[in-house]
């Protein structure tokens, strides 16, 4: 269980504001921000190098406290500023030929699937959505039935941007793993919300962000990859750090996932994710799961039973994020009204999740999204003041 009385006290967040924009960034509990700050302050009165050698624990914490949540090794952990660079550095070291196939989810990211349009135009590998089965989330039975030795890649979005769907991750790690195909698992959503066992998903490579479900600093991400594939893995960029010159003509790459880091990064940010999973991980994965899932059921059911107001999310397995629609309004228009009743909310529009938004005709979605500090109470106030909106239509 969740003590929301002490995590709200950890919570710094403005009096009366309601932050549902937790699948944007999360607020950061008092510790992280703690972190983050002594470190820039340490910085600043004895320089960045020297910072560095001082608090080398903390600012490797971050490794042991990845490979917790994860389960994994910390040398299959590389820390990079964002999600999307983590799974680029794992994505483009892949050398796909004419004729590769690539399949992916409906509901896949926008910065995943134009990293698969560029590899296709400059490759000619080819796309392939997964069909979805009846609950809208892959089909794990198609997917067994697409995979050929031409498959180089399965990659799906664990959690979109765009909806509660969790995707079946442990399904489609058992048909990838048993036909030998990698799997690239986006979990920039689930991180932090869902308890993530790489070992059970049997995923290859798995990417995540800081500031969303974790609660740590903007600019920081991470990359999992899984020991033997890593080392068979060349990044698309090197560095100093990533491959070491050891002779005039000659790099060596890095044995382990730190191959895909580059050199120079946000220490202080570093620190703070350290301290984000480290607060997870005391929290519990499996309470926090537990906690945000209930909140966002209870948010579904008292949204659809509003009039005018129809609930978006997908899958039969659901997690805190929360997607719905105002009829007679259009999204943008939502999330201001309730901004300005000091509610954050975000919109997701068709560009971000284009395949499935288009299949479904929706131009955009309103987005809540819940985290375990988020009240009951909070989430009443949020549907009166949607049930104005509609009323007011
Ligand atoms: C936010 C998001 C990303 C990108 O994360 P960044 O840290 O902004 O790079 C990737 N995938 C999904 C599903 C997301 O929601």
């Amino acid at each position: 269980m969740i003590d929301v009385d002490r995590v709200r006290s950890e919570t710094r967040g403005r009096p009366g504001l309601i932050h549902l924009n937790n699948a944007g960034a999360s607020l950061s509990p008092a510790p992280v921000l703690g972190a983050v700050v002594d470190y820039l302050q340490l910085e600043a009165e004895v320089g960045g190098y020297e910072a560095a050698a001082q608090r080398h624990e903390s600012v490797n914490r971050v490794y042991g406290a990845a490979a917790s949540l994860l389960r994994c090794e910390p040398d299959e952990i590389a820390f990079v500023e964002n999600a999307t660079r983590a799974w680029d550095m794992a994505f483009y070291s892949f050398e796909f030929q004419a004729g590769d196939r690539i399949l992916t989810c409906a509901a896949e990211y926008v910065s995943n699937y134009v990293a698969y349009l560029q590899v296709a135009r400059r490759t000619g590998a080819v796309i392939e959505v997964i069909p979805d089965d009846e609950s809208g989330a892959v089909s794990v039975d198609a997917l067994a039935a697409m995979l050929d030795e031409r498959v180089k890649l399965v990659s799906v979005t664990h959690v979109p941007t765009n909806g509660g769907l969790v995707s079946p991750a442990e399904e489609i790690g058992a048909v990838t793993r048993a036909a030998g195909v990698p799997f690239l698992l986006d979990a920039c959503q689930s991180a932090g919300q869902l308890d993530l066992d790489v070992g059970k998903v049997q995923c290859d490579l798995l990417s995540l962000t800081g500031r969303k479900y974790l609660r740590g600093p903007r600019g920081t991400g991470l990359l999992y990859a899984r020991r033997e594939l890593a080392q068979a893995l060349h990044p698309p960029m090197i560095d100093l750090h990533a491959a070491p010159w050891v002779e005039a003509d000659r790099y060596e790459l890095r044995p382990d996932a730190r191959r895909f880091e580059n050199w120079e990064c946000n220490f202080a940010g570093k620190v703070g994710l350290g301290v984000a999973i480290d607060y997870a991980l005391e929290l519990g994965l499996d309470a926090i799961e537990q906690r945000v899932c209930g909140l966002a059921t209870r948010l579904r059911e008292s949204l659809s039973e509003i009039r005018g107001v129809s609930v978006h999310d997908l899958g039969r397995r659901r997690c805190g994020i929360v997607t719905f629609t105002v009829s007679g309004l259009d999204a943008e228009g939502v999330k201001q009204a309730l901004a300005s009743r000091s509610i954050n909310v975000s919109v997701s529009v068709v560009g971000s999740t284009r395949i499935d938004m288009e299949r479904r005709g929706l131009p955009a979605v309103v987005r809540a999204s819940v985290h375990y500090y988020n009240t009951e109470d909070e989430l009443r106030r949020l549907c009166a003041e949607v049930g104005a909106l509609a009323q007011s239509r």
